[in-house]
């Protein structure tokens, strides 16, 4: 017999239906997982680091030089001040390090703002540690983040707010302005605030990604998650990071050292070696993203799909009122089946299921040929 929190799981639309794609053959635009190579360097050093036997357990709080490495990059790219020894904890993926950073700062009945639409595992994150999730809805179709909101959600006195900048699936980059707006009430009611920075790395048109713990003094009560899946493209190394002050890292440490014990040993050193890489590396990839983006743009805007243009990270959430009437999952379901492209039903990012209704999520985190192909079997069979 399994728990009642358990069974308040939501079901994983992005798994469903990459399952599916896979079963009837679709391209599958639906997982945010690259099917081209990681830097070859990246790769080189994790297989060096395996043959000579960097295979047993790492010290839990992650290599040291990795968390050095961490910490450098922490303070050129994000602004922050952190200490490699004690406010750096490498972590299983930014999944883990959301779970443990909810686990870490929330006790049962506790409530934890999450901005719809959201990424999907922050409500099974904070089930787990047996907190309440509390939502509002970003403005439709900006995706911004509104005064207004926010201070009504905040005033249900909250422990803590999980905020995704650059952000999956909406492709926006929350504008300083905004994240200000977070900091105050965050000081207001005394509430952490955890980050997933994933895209981080993946801006478009000069918009710049800022750490809401960059400001102020919101170093103090921010937990900063990120890692290297995207950046690198590494999604199966399951390797992350958080950034955080000594107490609230005291708290992920432990947590972390009793679900996982440490981050994959010979990896960690690779990840040395990938945070390594020089500037340019950051920015072929932003470019190499920002093609692949104005492809899919211009050829689901041309089949008839409307939506706001990504500043960042590697999705369109797209509109298709005016191709169906269909509800989202009918259509991802038709899309898949009868057109041959997978993608992820809108309102799975939603709590209220109203919102995202007519709407679908691609990735273009693939190869040019594969993204070809969709939009050739879009071209010809959508209608
Ligand atoms: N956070 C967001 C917003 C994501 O989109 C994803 C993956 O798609 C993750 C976290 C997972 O990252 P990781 O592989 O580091 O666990």
């Amino acid at each position: 017999m399994v728990s009642t929190k358990m069974r308040s799981f939501p079901e994983s639309a992005i798994r469903d239906m990459s399952l599916l794609a896979d079963e009837i053959g679709a391209v599958n635009l639906a997982q945010g997982s690259p099917d081209f190579s990681a830097p070859a360097a990246v790769k080189r050093a994790g297989a060096d680091a395996i043959r000579e036997d960097y295979n047993q357990y790492e010290v839990t709080t992650g290599y040291p030089a990795l968390r050095e490495s961490i910490a450098a990059k922490a303070k050129r790219f994000n602004g922050l001040d952190a200490d490699p020894e004690d406010d750096v904890t490498v972590v299983c993926g930014s999944t883990e390090g959301i779970v443990d950073a909810i686990v870490a700062v929330t006790d049962p009945g506790d409530k934890v703002i999450i901005p719809e639409p959201f990424y999907e595992s922050y409500i099974p994150a904070t089930i787990i540690s047996g907190a309440r999730p509390v939502h509002f809805q970003m403005t439709d179709p900006e995706f911004k983040l509104v005064e207004e909101q926010l201070k009504k959600a905040f005033s249900s006195r909250p422990r803590a707010i999980v905020l995704n900048t650059p952000n999956n699936p909406t492709g926006r980059v929350v504008s300083k302005a905004e994240l200000g707006l977070v900091a105050d009430l965050c000081t207001d009611y005394d509430v952490i605030a955890i980050t997933d920075e994933i895209y981080e790395y993946i801006t478009y048109d000069s918009k710049q990604h800022v750490s809401l713990a960059s400001m102020g003094d919101m170093y103090e009560r921010t937990i900063t998650v990120s890692g290297l899946s995207k950046t690198f493209s590494v999604t199966g190394w399951r390797l992350g990071y958080v950034v955080a002050n000594k107490d609230l890292s005291k708290a992920v440490r432990t947590i972390h050292d009793y679900t996982t014990v440490c981050a994959p040993t010979p990896l960690q050193r690779a990840a040395t070696v990938a945070l390594g890489l020089p500037e340019s590396y950051y920015r072929g990839l932003a470019k190499t993203y920002d093609k692949k983006r104005r492809f899919m743009m211009s050829a689901l805007e041309g089949l008839g799909f409307r939506f706001s243009r990504p500043e960042g990270a590697y999705y369109i959430f797209a509109d298709y009122s005016e191709l169906s009437d269909l509800d989202d999952y009918a259509f991802a379901e038709h899309l898949a089946r009868k057109v041959g492209v997978a993608t992820v039903p809108g309102s799975s990012f939603y709590a209220d299921r109203e919102g995202g209704k007519t709407k679908v999520r691609f990735t273009y985190t693939k190869k040019d040929a594969t993204l070809e192909e969709a939009v050739a079997r879009m071209n010809k069979n959508l209608g």
